[in-house]
């Protein structure tokens, strides 16, 4: 069923706690913790704790856990210290945009200059 956990999901196995993750929020429908490979000083994911591949699908089921993503990610922000600075949102969305975890996620990334356009 759409939202559901799926097996084969490293996101949904975080949820469920059963992968172990640095986690630096969380809230009913969310979860943020620190990407294992971070690209930036500060690099955080936000998730819901729902499955959906991506942002975009998951804003079309479910748009207000799509939100708490958001609100989240922009709580992280403030968390990290980067509120006053500049940060990046970003939301890779396919193989070809660099997607490589099919559930969605906001990466937060700060603590450093960024280029236009992304690589
Ligand atoms: O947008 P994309 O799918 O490429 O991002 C997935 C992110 O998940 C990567 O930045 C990767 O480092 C991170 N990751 C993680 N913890 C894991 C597996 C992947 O933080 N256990």
């Amino acid at each position: 069923m759409a939202g559901e956990p799926q097996a084969d999901c490293l996101f949904c196995k975080i949820v469920a706690g059963n992968i172990p993750a640095t986690v630096v929020r969380e809230t009913d429908t969310t979860v943020a913790f620190r990407d294992i490979n971070p690209q930036a000083p500060t690099h955080v994911l936000v998730i819901p704790k729902v499955h959906y591949p991506d942002a975009a699908s998951l804003a079309a089921a479910e748009p207000g856990i799509a939100a708490d993503v958001l609100t989240e990610a922009g709580r992280v922000a403030v968390d990290e210290g980067l509120a006053d600075h500049a940060y990046r949102l970003v939301f890779n969305t396919g193989a070809r945009a660099g997607q490589v975890v099919f559930h969605a996620h906001a990466h937060v990334l700060g603590g450093r200059g960024f280029e236009w356009p992304p690589g």
